[in-house]
């Protein structure tokens, strides 16, 4: 009787989320015409305001409190709140609160998207929503607006088909993502927005768990040098060419690293293969004019590496190769660069795969595609490091099938959208449990 109850559940679940596909696109397509690039997503938020309160959900809208935030152990400046702040730019939670007799559940994304620049290299308007071939278009699409579109939905038509849930559903819109989710997650769990578990539906293929996050940092490295006049640059000292000593000796660091270092859930992809970590020189600066010899540079760059590793110690190996090699150079020896820890600052975590959330949904996952789930992760920095490692929330990141994230012509299949609002809404139903 009872799995005859609950496969009818099932069936109707399904369908309903089939029927509603429609409903769910112009979602979908209406918040990716937002744009919400990091440190401007009031406009979007107010749309999940809205959004949620349609749901019938208790709704709470508020921006950090850095004050606040400055006390917890993971805080970092933000590269976005240094320059911006973080007024006008809320967090947005949405709660139905049960009888309390199941298990919580939070589901959450971030609604903040990176610039869609060089706009010229995309062959669809990254604002545009535009559907080709079931393909969704635009800066967001999957990173991670069809995530939120997914959760939404699925909770949708849980209250569609009048389940009554016994365990609270949490539902989140954060900021700040993309930029270490300090003043986004962070901000909502002391707020006290925690449960028995949560699932950030970022865009891992539907078939993939992620598992895991990557510490990473940002750092800055000046170069000093003496400027002098091109025609006598041999009285000068050249600051781009001692920095370009730096970069070498990162680039070593960096190959000695990965030849040690590996996390099998980063290197699924056999393209990443040997990269669980990876220090990257991103932007380089230097000099003044092409008639005197540069005084100075400076290169900004990103370290990652997945769990195994602690902050510090990473930090003493950056610090060793560029101390070690200016010790080599005349000029550096008595003129040391300086080092500039700045924005991100995380450290990383990893998830226990054994917890009953994740088997949750890898068996809802296998049901519903018939693919055995893989658990990735470890190479790129997760707002699901804030519930693991600070929150003791069990937390995983799994959504839709996207592409071009962070890059040109983004887009997300809205098929492995329908795919994950069923997942998600099953896993609703069998998590919170319902009368
Ligand atoms: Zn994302």
């Amino acid at each position: 009787m009872r799995v005859y109850k609950q496969s009818r559940m099932k069936n109707r679940i399904l369908e309903e989320i089939d029927e509603k596909r429609d409903e769910m696109t112009k979602f979908l397509q209406e918040l990716v015409r937002i744009p919400s690039v990091v440190a401007h997503e009031g406009d979007a938020q107010r749309f999940m305001e809205k959004t949620f309160k349609d749901l019938g959900l208790e709704v709470d809208v508020w921006e950090a409190n850095v004050a606040e935030l400055r006390k917890h152990p993971a805080y970092f400046e933000t590269t976005s709140y240094t320059k911006f702040g973080y007024k006008g730019r809320p967090n947005v939670i949405g709660r139905l609160r049960s009888s309390g007799e199941g298990r919580s559940l939070i589901l959450a994304g971030h609604i903040d998207v990176v610039s869609p620049e060089p706009v010229s290299a995309w062959t669809h308007d990254p604002w545009g929503a535009e559907i080709v071939d079931g393909k969704l278009y635009g800066r967001g699409a999957a990173d991670m607006k069809g995530g939120i579109a997914a959760m939404v939905h699925a909770f949708k038509c849980v209250q569609a088909i009048g389940a009554k849930l016994r365990g609270d559903i949490i539902l989140k819109s954060t900021i700040e993502e993309e930029d270490g989710g300090i003043g986004g997650t962070l901000a909502t769990i002391l707020k006290g927005y925690r449960a028995d578990a949560a699932i950030i539906t970022e865009p891992t293929d539907v078939s993939n768990i992620d598992i895991a996050s990557a510490g990473v940092m940002y750092f800055r490295i000046m170069v000093p040098g003496q400027s002098a006049h091109a025609a006598a640059a041999h009285l000068g000292v050249n600051a781009i060419g001692k920095a370009m000593k730096i970069y070498n000796a990162l680039l070593k660091l960096n190959k000695e690293r990965q030849s040690r270092i590996s996390y099998p859930p980063a290197e699924v992809d056999p393209a990443m293969k040997g990269h669980a970590t990876t220090i990257n020189i991103g932007k380089i600066r230097g000099g003044d004019w092409s008639s005197t010899v540069a005084g100075w540079a400076e290169l900004e760059c990103r370290i990652g590496w997945p769990p195994g590793e602690e902050l510090e110690d990473v930090r003493k190996q950056v610090e060793d190769a560029i101390y070690g090699e200016a010790r080599q150079d005349l000029w550096l020896r008595e003129n040391p660069p300086r080092i500039e820890w700045f924005g991100w600052r995380a450290r990383p975590h990893e998830q226990d795969v054994n917890h009953p959330i994740v088997q949750t949904v890898a068996k809802f996952v296998k049901e519903l595609t018939g693919k055995e789930v893989k658990f990735v992760g470890g190479s790129a920095g997760l707002d699901a490091r804030h519930y693991v490692r600070y929150a003791k929330v069990p937390a995983i990141c799994f959504g839709p099938r996207g592409f071009g994230i962070h890059g040109v012509d983004e887009y997300v299949e809205i098929d492995s959208v329908v795919e994950t609002a069923k997942v998600l809404a099953l896993t609703i139903l069998n998590w919170c449990g319902y009368e």
